[in-house]
């Protein structure tokens, strides 16, 4: 079952055109890499699938509805949307629990002792059930980066997007958190992660996507991209970074 169809996608800033045609699609369960050289529209692709940035073409269709036709709705979609970013940017003057408790509680979707319940156990699958009540700053990077997922799976979502959720975390820090992240994808949580951690890439990933300046260059298995890679970019970006 396919569950989010990027059509022909285009996005520009002014004049910069960032992402040109862009055609992804992703079934459910599967766990989709993408890599390419900063700049070349990474972000910016994710920043569209949840709409934290307006497309100017092209069509993103979540379970066969276009999201940028669903009006009022599109907090109902965000809603199936989990997000992660480079930056954690948790609430600082809440404690780990609070942070997890938060998003279901003010929109809703759970009370607050079941959504209490559910911050528990969801920081005990991310390893942090000690640091429940502790707050931000007083948790290493890949706590916090940890917390933000915790954060992010309180709302249920139907796919995670992680935006380089280790490019800001010390090298010994980094482990953990992809470890989190294998096993969610182990869980079948539909996935799609830009990430520079090849490894991770070689593990994990269904598929591997390779953008650069705006457009989907290659896109095959991993074993495929990293040993055959087809396309001379992508061919010289892996010389790079492996
Ligand atoms: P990546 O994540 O692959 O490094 P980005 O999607 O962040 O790339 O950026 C792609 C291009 O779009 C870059 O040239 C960047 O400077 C530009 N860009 C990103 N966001 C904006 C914005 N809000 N306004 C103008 N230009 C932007
Ligand atoms: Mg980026």
């Amino acid at each position: 079952m396919v569950m989010l169809e990027v059509k022909k996608l285009s996005k520009c800033f002014i004049d910069l055109e960032v992402l040109r045609d862009v055609n992804i699609s992703i079934k459910k369960g599967e766990v989709v890499v993408v890599i390419g050289p900063s700049g070349s529209g990474k972000s910016t692709l994710l920043r569209c699938i949840n709409l934290l940035e307006q497309p100017t073409g092209g069509e993103i269709l979540y379970m066969g509805q276009n999201i940028m036709q669903l009006g009022k709705k599109v907090t109902d979609y965000r809603k199936h949307v989990g997000m992660v970013f480079q930056r954690f940017n948790l609430f600082p003057l809440k404690t780990s629990l609070e942070n997890v408790m938060y998003a279901p509680v003010k929109l809703n979707k759970l009370q607050p002792k079941d959504a209490k319940d559910q911050a528990m156990e969801l920081l005990c699958k991310v390893g942090l059930e000690s640091k429940a009540n502790v707050y931000p700053l007083a948790l290493s990077g890949g706590q916090q980066q940890r917390v933000a997922i915790a954060r992010a799976l309180a709302m249920q979502p139907d796919i995670m997007l992680f935006d380089e959720p280790t490019s800001a975390l010390d090298p010994e820090l980094v482990g953990d958190v992809l470890e989190v992240m294998k096993q969610l994808a182990k869980e079948g949580m539909t996935m799609m992660v830009v990430t520079h951690e090849m490894g991770f890439a070689k593990d994990v990933a269904d598929r591997v996507i390779f953008m650069d300046g705006g457009y989907v260059i290659e896109e095959d298995t991993p074993s495929e991209i990293f040993t055959r890679p087809k396309n001379d970019r992508t061919r010289a970006f892996l010389a790079r970074v492996l």
